[in-house]
């Protein structure tokens, strides 16, 4: 049986469970929990996260797939804490977010490569937690000249060590076409490449013209952004790719993350965890519109299990 890197060492396959394709244990854009240590009350910030991942764990969730890169403030150490607090199992990143740092604009994609290597197959920093998973990210700007070498060791690192990529693409601009042509060029296995914040977009043909290339869509952003689909719109994009058959490639999450707390500010009012809208809200809109357990089941379970492990083993029944 494969098993799975996590924040808290290898776990089978198995027990995987019901899995989430992106979210974020803690997000510190510029790494400021790291150089402003300062400005975030760690106390209730730490109480915060372990609420909401364990709120998240009884609702069902036994698995997030975390796309924090050092670029936003990547700290394996505390999400080891708060898995084990909270029982989650907690998928760990490596790879680069949208601030390509200056050291990496002249690198050359084999040196990148190399350092995601080391991140999968000997651990993060100085600890042994290794990464599952590697994130790539693109925006509105499209793949900028620093970008395209950081896509292009993704690819080399995947095609290295067997470990998945899960991209960050803006979908209005159809930014995830050129991510999938990079990873073409490279030769990367697209069965193990997940087009990610797909779901910011409504145009199917667009999404399908990406499955068809081999890749797998993170459907998520769940309840939505400012400006862009709201659930229910996310939910109809999600039922139209079903309905045309690609259920087998559809993975679903929030991209949420809990906090931080700031230093000096009262933590926010607990409310329903925001890894727990799709579970408490948009799936049971789903069920309502005709979609079956079996379809959600295969994209909460199934698909994530393929994607992390590259093998298409059975569920037990
Ligand atoms: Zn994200």
């Amino acid at each position: 049986m494969a098993t799975i890197e996590t924040a808290l060492g290898a776990i089978p396959e198995s027990a995987l469970g019901i899995t989430l394709s992106h979210e974020h244990v803690l997000v510190f854009m510029g790494a400021e929990n790291h150089v402003y240590p300062w400005l975030f009350d760690w106390e209730q910030t730490r109480e915060r996260v372990i609420r909401e991942l364990t709120e998240a764990k009884a609702g069902g969730i036994a698995t997030l797939i975390d796309l924090t890169t050092p670029d936003l403030g990547r700290d394996v150490r505390f999400v080891a804490e708060v898995a084990e607090a909270s029982s989650m199992n907690v998928v760990v990143a490596t790879g680069i977010w949208r601030d390509v740092p200056r050291s990496f604009w002249e690198r050359d994609p084999d040196k990148i490569a190399d350092i995601f290597v080391r991140e999968i197959e000997v651990g993060i920093g100085d600890t042994d937690i290794k990464a599952g998973v590697i994130k790539v990210a693109n925006d509105a700007e499209g793949v900028t000249p620093q970008a395209e070498p950081v896509l292009r060791g993704a690819a080399r690192a995947l095609i290295r060590t067997g470990c998945p990529i899960s991209t960050h693409q803006w979908a209005p601009k159809e930014v995830g076409r050129r991510q999938v042509e990079i990873f073409q060029e490279e030769g990367a296995p697209m069965e193990r490449i997940c087009i990610g914040h797909s779901a910011d977009t409504t145009d199917v043909d667009y999404l399908k013209e990406l499955l068809n290339a081999g890749v797998y869509l993170s459907m998520d952003r769940y309840p939505g952004r400012p400006g862009r689909p709201d659930w229910r719109q996310r939910n109809a994009t999600v039922k139209a790719l079903i309905e045309s058959g690609w259920t087998h490639r559809l993975m679903l999450g929030h991209d949420y993350a809990p906090g931080p707390v700031m230093a000096g500010v009262e933590a926010p009012e607990a409310k329903r965890s925001g890894y727990l809208h799709l579970a408490a809200v948009a799936l049971p809109a789903l069920r309502n519109d005709g979609v079956s357990d079996e379809d959600i089941d295969t994209m909460l379970r199934d698909v994530p299990r393929k994607f992390l492990t590259g093998k298409n083993s059975q569920r037990p029944a």
